[in-house]
C-alpha cells in the first residue's frame, strides 16, 4: 500500500543539539530526512515501515564547504548544485564534480545531499567511488560527541553502515591531493542521464617521477557496497608508468569483486565493464 504523509510524524528542529536530544530519547525511532529524494520514493511505495522522520534540513551546522590548507570538508546536506558551483571542488576534485553531474537531474541536484547518497546505503550511488577515491573520512555526531571514521571502513555490507541509531552524518572531510594528480571517473549506464549505474568507477592517482606512488580505486554496482580494489592498487603501486601490468590489475580486480544479475545488467556484463574500465583508466595513465 503507499504511504500516506498524513499519518507521519515530522519533527524539524532548528539546531543540531535539539536533534541529537531527539535521537537519544528514542534511538532507532526517528528516521533522519535530509533532501528526501531516496526517502520519499520508498515511502511512497509503501516500501517504508518509518512513519517518524527527524527533518534536518534547517540544521546550519550540517551545511556548507570549508576549506583549509589540507582539506575541503562537506556538511551532510551539501547538494550535488553545491559541489557544481563550487570553484574548489572543481580545483581539487574532479571526480565529485563528474559525480554530481550524473546524479539524477537538475531537481534531484538541487535537493538531494552528499550525506543522503552515503548513508542510503545503495551499492549503486555516485558519489561514493568518487569518495573511496580520494580516501574520504566521515564525521559522526550523536549525544556522546564527534568521532571519525575513515569512509573505506564504513559500508560493511549490504545496506549496513558503521553508524548507530542515535548518530548523524554531520560532515565528510576530503584530504586536498598533493603532486602531480590523475583522476579518472566513469559511470555506465543505461543513458547518459537519469540513469543508475551498471558499473561506476573513480580513480586517484599520483605520480612521482614517472612512478605510480599513489592509487586508490573506488567501485560501484560490482559488490553489496561501495568498495575499493585494493589488490589491483597494490599491483599498481611503484611502478613506473611505462611498465603497467594492466592484465594482472585485471585479473585482481575481477577477483575482488561480486556483482550481481539484476534488472540492470548481469553480473558478466558487469565483469567485463569492470574489466575494460580498468584498462581504460591505466592506459589514460600511462599517456600522462
Ligand atoms: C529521480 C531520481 C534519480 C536519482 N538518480 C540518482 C543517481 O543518478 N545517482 C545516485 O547516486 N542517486 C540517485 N538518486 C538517489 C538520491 O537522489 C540520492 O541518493 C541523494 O543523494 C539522496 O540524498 P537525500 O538528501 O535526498 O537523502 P534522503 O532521502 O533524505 O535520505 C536517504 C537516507 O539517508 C539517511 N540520511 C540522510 N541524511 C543523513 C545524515 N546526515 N545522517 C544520517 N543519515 C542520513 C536517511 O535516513 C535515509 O535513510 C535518484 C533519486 C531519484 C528520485
Amino acid at each position: 500500500m503507499r504511504g500516506y504523509l498524513a499519518d507521519c510524524d515530522i519533527q524539524a528542529p532548528a539546531s543540531l543539539a535539539e536533534a541529537l536530544a531527539v535521537l537519544a530519547r528514542e534511538p532507532g525511532v526517528w528516521t533522519p530526512m535530509a533532501g528526501g529524494t531516496d526517502l520519499m520514493v520508498v515511502y511512497n511505495a509503501g516500501r517504508l515501515q518509518a512513519t517518524r522522520f527527524l527533518d534536518l534540513s534547517r540544521l546550519a551546522d550540517l551545511r556548507g564547504i570549508r576549506e583549509d590548507t589540507t582539506s575541503l570538508s562537506f556538511g551532510a546536506l551539501t547538494t550535488y548544485t553545491d559541489l557544481r558551483d563550487c570553484r574548489a571542488v572543481h580545483q581539487h576534485f574532479p571526480n565529485l564534480v563528474k559525480s554530481a553531474r550524473v546524479t539524477g537531474a537538475l531537481a534531484i541536484q538541487n535537493r538531494g545531499t552528499l550525506g543522503g547518497n552515503i548513508a542510503n546505503a545503495s551499492p549503486a550511488a555516485d558519489t561514493p567511488p568518487s569518495l573511496l577515491a580520494y580516501g574520504a573520512e566521515l564525521e559522526l555526531i550523536s549525544p556522546r560527541g564527534l568521532r571519525r571514521v575513515a569512509y573505506d571502513r564504513f559500508h560493511q555490507g549490504y545496506k549496513r553502515l558503521d553508524l548507530a541509531a542515535d548518530e548523524l552524518v554531520a560532515r565528510i572531510i576530503v584530504p586536498k591531493p598533493t603532486g602531480r594528480g590523475f583522476h579518472y571517473f566513469r559511470k555506465v549506464g543505461t543513458r547518459q542521464a537519469q540513469a543508475i549505474a551498471k558499473v561506476c568507477l573513480a580513480a586517484y592517482a599520483r605520480i612521482q617521477e614517472g612512478v605510480v606512488a599513489e592509487l586508490r580505486i573506488g567501485l560501484g554496482s560490482v559488490a553489496p557496497a561501495p568498495v575499493r580494489a585494493r589488490n589491483a592498487e597494490a599491483l599498481i603501486i611503484g611502478k613506473p608508468l611505462a611498465a603497467l601490468p594492466v592484465e594482472a590489475a585485471r585479473e585482481a580486480l575481477l577477483d575482488e569483486i561480486s556483482p550481481i544479475d539484476d534488472i540492470r545488467a548481469t553480473a558478466h556484463y558487469r565483469k567485463v565493464v569492470t574489466g575494460n574500465l580498468l584498462g581504460q583508466m591505466l592506459r589514460e595513465l600511462a599517456n600522462g
